[in-house]
């Protein structure tokens, strides 16, 4: 199926229940809206000339044109570029002229950003740009106005031009380790990686899945929109930005079976002071994903947030981008030591990466995914997707993992992360678990820092729990002392109140890498 072809299914199926709501403004729509006011959308972007192939931009935080943006560019054929809502007029540039966006749908502005101030700023200098559709204005209810008044035809003979296999989404990676890069999705990629994480979250027609993620990412957009469709689950809009009190509040007043978080996500919500009023019993199951996800919150999500059948998953915007993920019937343990095991109708292995050969299982390596989700390529880079993807097809993600005997995997950090001290390799994400034992810490991440005589040496970055002691790095030395080798003890110690991050909430490692050089000289 295309995305659209898609859609269509779940409204013949469901066509009375709740397809999307937002909560910020109380607006929703069943199935039979939802495909009509996308098809309005589709018609409107039509008229205006938008061609199969063609690229279209949107920049704005969450919220329900998002959302028919997505579906409206897939029953066209053109190529959705979604837009990090964080990005500055420098970045908006890039992208405008990087994808060669034709027509871009925006915000007019959210919060301190002027996204139509940016835009007619960045304008002269993107000629690819033809169309700008500004979301809170007269421009997109003339869009809308000119779909509701067009020939429902048109669309259907687009739709008969369409293969699954065509380019349908371009999405920038997170910028964890450098420049974002575009990965090209077709309809087959994203819409099956939708549909087999919302398979193994066990969805059907009577979830409800909060998505506070952003949807300009492959968590919202796939692993939350598609999922919920290709289900005929609803989507839960919280608020348009990340927000941990409307996240609750959202579960609680729209009965959400489903919540979804980067770990950072979860901890917010669990230390909110109200958490304990929300009545969340409505909770069943989530994905935690993105980064690791440390024990502690994760026994917390599944007890004090009742996510009893909640599944980390595994994956990179790449591959679409879900390649791992734990399942219901999956052990505890294995949910909270796990990123599970590989989704079905997907290949990965383990391999040195010095060698390319796989390596045997319990043994660490770079992890690679090979199936229907890996992407057609970084969007006008291919010299980048030639390093990535080799070509038996293999995307090497850049992370180390270890498999274990039945085929579980364990994300032990990333190949850029891995600190190598006086000869020996050193895993931050084993250090960060450790420290997250002590009773005083919020979070920790720790990263390597240049030293003369190891090469590299272990730094700290604590966020303390309110009213602590700020740790040191003796009172550090003396909590691992026995309990932790020597060399895998951090050297120095940096409490902050939060750490620096990408807006899908991931921590940018390499970021405190260049602070810390600041700090210590
Ligand atoms: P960039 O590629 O631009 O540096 P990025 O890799 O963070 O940024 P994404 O594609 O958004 O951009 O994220 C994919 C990465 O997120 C993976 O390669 C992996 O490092 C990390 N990741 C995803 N899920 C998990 C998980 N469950 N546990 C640990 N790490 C994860
Ligand atoms: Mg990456």
């Amino acid at each position: 199926d295309t995305i659209g072809e898609n859609l269509d299914r779940a409204v013949h199926a469901f066509p009375d229940r709740d397809a999307l709501v937002e909560c910020a403004t109380g607006r929703r729509w069943s199935y039979t809206e939802f495909a009509a006011d996308v098809d309005a959308v589709a018609l409107g972007l039509l008229a205006l000339g938008v061609a199969k192939g063609d690229r279209v931009g949107i920049w704005a935080p969450n919220r329900a044109e998002w959302t028919l943006a997505q579906y409206a560019t897939a029953r066209l054929g053109a190529i959705l570029v979604t837009v990090n809502p964080a990005y500055r007029s420098h970045e908006l540039e890039y992208v405008l002229n990087q994808a060669g966006i034709r027509v871009l749908v925006a915000a007019d502005r959210f919060r301190t950003s002027d996204y139509a101030g940016m835009i007619a700023e960045v304008r002269p200098r993107c000629p690819a740009l033809e169309q700008v559709v500004l979301l809170d204005g007269p421009d997109w209810e003339g869009l809308l106005a000119a779909g509701r008044a067009g020939d429902p035809a048109a669309l259907a003979e687009r739709q008969a031009e369409l293969s699954p296999d065509d380019p349908i989404n371009i999405q920038y990676t997170s910028g964890t380790t450098g420049f974002p890069k575009g990965a090209t999705l077709t309809h087959h990629n994203i819409l099956n990686n939708g549909y087999f994480v919302g398979e193994l979250c066990g969805y059907t027609e009577h979830d409800r899945i909060c998505i506070p993620v952003p949807f300009y990412h492959c968590f919202g957009m796939v692993m939350g929109n598609l999922a919920a469709t290709s289900h005929g689950a609803c989507m839960v809009i919280p608020a348009p930005a990340f927000d941990p009190r409307a996240t609750l509040e959202a579960v609680a007043s729209e009965s959400c079976t489903s919540l979804y978080g980067v770990p950072t996500m979860f901890i917010a919500e669990l230390a909110d002071p109200e958490f304990d009023r929300h009545d969340l019993s409505s909770l069943r199951t989530g994905i935690m994903a993105g980064a690791p996800c440390p024990v502690e919150v994760m026994k917390d999500v599944m007890g004090r947030m009742g996510m009893t059948e909640v599944s980390i998953c595994y994956g990179m915007t790449e591959t679409s981008p879900v390649s791992t993920q734990t399942r219901a019937d999956d052990s505890v343990e294995r949910r909270v030591s796990t990123v599970g095991r590989v989704g079905p109708h997907l290949e990965v292995k383990v391999v040195d990466p010095a060698t390319g050969r796989t390596v045997p299982r319990g043994e660490p390596g770079e992890l690679c995914t090979r199936g229907y989700s890996v992407m057609l390529g970084y969007w006008g880079e291919p010299a980048k997707t030639a390093e990535a993807v080799d070509p038996a097809g293999w995307m090497h993600t850049g992370d180390l993992a270890v498999m274990d005997g039945d085929g579980y995997l364990s994300i032990t950090g990333r190949l850029k992360d891995m600190v190598i001290r006086g000869g020996e390799n050193l895993y931050p994400r084993e250090i960060e678990e450790f420290l997250h034992t002590h009773p005083d810490v919020l979070d920790v991440q720790v990263i390597g820092v240049p030293d003369e005589k190891y090469g590299e040496e272990l730094m700290a970055w604590v966020r303390m729990r309110s009213g602590a002691e700020p740790l040191t790095a003796e009172s550090v030395r003396v909590y691992c002392a026995g309990r932790l080798a020597h060399f895998k003890i951090p050297r120095y110690v940096h409490v902050v109140e939060e750490f620096p991050m990408t807006v899908t909430g991931k921590i940018r490692k390499v970021e405190m890498r260049e602070q810390a050089a600041g700090i210590l000289a």
